[in-house]
């Protein structure tokens, strides 16, 4: 390997906000036979907001996002805030033992009764029954939305539906890297149905959905096992070791310090397109050192 031409790809990707931290990830970017994108913060801008509530029958919708609020003021995952931003005005009561629960959502207590709120696999480890309000929840899924389903007391409150738009670029770096021969995956902890959706919009055939944070390295493993090279791209705290196991791993600049100390490449401008920067000046590189 020249140097040279090493220095010259760094120094140009720089110029793109496309930081190599070292020679080798430069070099194996020109090899990558699948791009692994965490959906949330990645694929989308990581802003999500609420745009649907719905209540069980004798329930408000008022109801269901106080008790919502009360609970996720507790938490700093996205959703949380989106809710919290959403319940502002309301009088939202006093919380107590409040539990955050990874990859699934939170617990709480209000006036002694627990509150239950996060995914779908979160309702029925609490044989939580969601009654007329599955077939909501499936709609709004079908729908692209992420469903926070909320239960007080044993008993399913309503749902809170929430959206967050894909960054603009997405689906063109997609169709770019399935051009240039590349697979294209979703990695998320979010659930099949939204999931698919959101896939399918940006032209994402292999969808990876209810991972939950500690398994995202393992899938990443999976599919080396198969014999491919991957590349994975995220933002998130729970992204790190799914970054740090790929061939390469490439942390969105807009993302979390931890993601970018475990990444090889920093995408500076937090753009997708980027990673199709990255590879084609990694494989023009190589070209002028062989
Ligand atoms: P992602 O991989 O999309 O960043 P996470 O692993 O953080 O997702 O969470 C996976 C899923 O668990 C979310 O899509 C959501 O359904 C649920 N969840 C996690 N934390 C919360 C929370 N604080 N409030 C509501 N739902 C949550
Ligand atoms: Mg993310």
């Amino acid at each position: 390997a020249t140097p040279m031409a090493v220095m010259v790809g760094t120094g140009l990707g720089a110029t793109h906000g496309i930081l190599f931290k070292n020679a080798g990830a430069l070099e194996d970017a020109t090899k990558l036979d699948v791009i692994v994108f965490d959906k949330t913060g990645t694929l989308t801008m990581g802003q999500p907001r609420v745009v649907e509530v719905v209540a069980a029958a004798g329930r408000t919708e008022d109801e269901v996002l106080w008790t919502a609020a009360a609970v996720e003021r507790g938490s700093d995952h996205p959703l949380a805030l989106a809710i919290v931003e959403r319940a502002e005005g309301f009088d939202v009561p006093e919380t107590r033992a409040f539990l955050n629960l990874e990859g699934k959502g939170a617990r709480a207590e209000i006036e002694g009764e627990t509150v239950f709120l996060g995914n779908r696999r979160l309702m029925d480890e609490e044989k939580i029954e969601l009654g007329a309000l599955a077939e909501e929840a499936e709609r709004l899924k079908g729908a692209g939305r992420t469903v926070v389903h909320v239960a007080r007391g044993g008993r399913i409150l309503g749902l809170v539906a929430i959206a967050d738009a894909p960054r603009p670029s997405a689906k063109a770096a997609v169709t770019k890297l399935r051009e240039r021969g590349v697979e294209v995956a979703m990695l998320t902890g979010d659930n099949e149905g939204t999931a698919k959706r959101i896939a399918s919009e940006l032209g994402i055939e292999i969808v990876l959905a209810d991972v939950l944070p500690g398994q995202k390295a393992d899938k990443v493993k999976e599919l080396q096992a198969q014999g491919k090279r991957v590349g994975m791209v995220g933002d998130g705290v729970n992204d790190a070791p799914a970054l740090t196991q790929a061939d390469v791993g490439f942390a969105i600049g807009a993302g979390t310090d931890v993601a970018m100390e475990s990444a090889d490449v920093v995408l500076m401008r937090s753009d997708p397109y980027d990673i199709v920067g990255a590879i084609e000046l990694s494989r023009a590189t190589l070209r002028k050192m062989h």
